[in-house]
């Protein structure tokens, strides 16, 4: 088993309840759809853990637990994405901030010599 595997099984119960760190949700997902033994790995306590907790609830059973995986893990990404795009405007915003307030210290700086 590489180190990879051992860190990729090491985060999939923290995956399927959704404990991951953000940064640690696309690496994750990389690994295990490029790893058959991870991705049967995450399958198998996906399927158990969604079988368990469906048989508290009275909702729809989920047949195709493969199906509802593969959704789970584009829609993380997905929210990944979005995440990052929000945090590089953060970025940009202030940015563009602290060049508004070089500038304005510059101008009050040349308007009181
Ligand atoms: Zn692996």
């Amino acid at each position: 088993m590489t180190m990879e595997c051992r860190c990729a099984r090491a985060m999939i119960m923290d995956y399927i309840d959704d404990r991951l760190e953000p940064e640690e949700v696309i690496p994750f997902i990389e690994h295990v759809k490029s790893c058959d033994d991870c991705m049967e790995e995450l399958e198998i306590y996906y399927t158990l853990l969604s079988g368990i907790r469906e048989l508290d609830q009275d909702g729809a059973m989920i047949r195709d637990f493969r199906q509802a995986l593969s959704d789970d893990m584009d829609e993380r990404c997905k929210q990944r994405e979005r995440e990052e795009k929000i945090n590089d405007y953060i970025w940009y915003i202030t940015g563009a901030m602290f060049f508004l307030f070089a500038v304005l210290v510059l101008l009050a700086e040349v308007h009181f010599l």
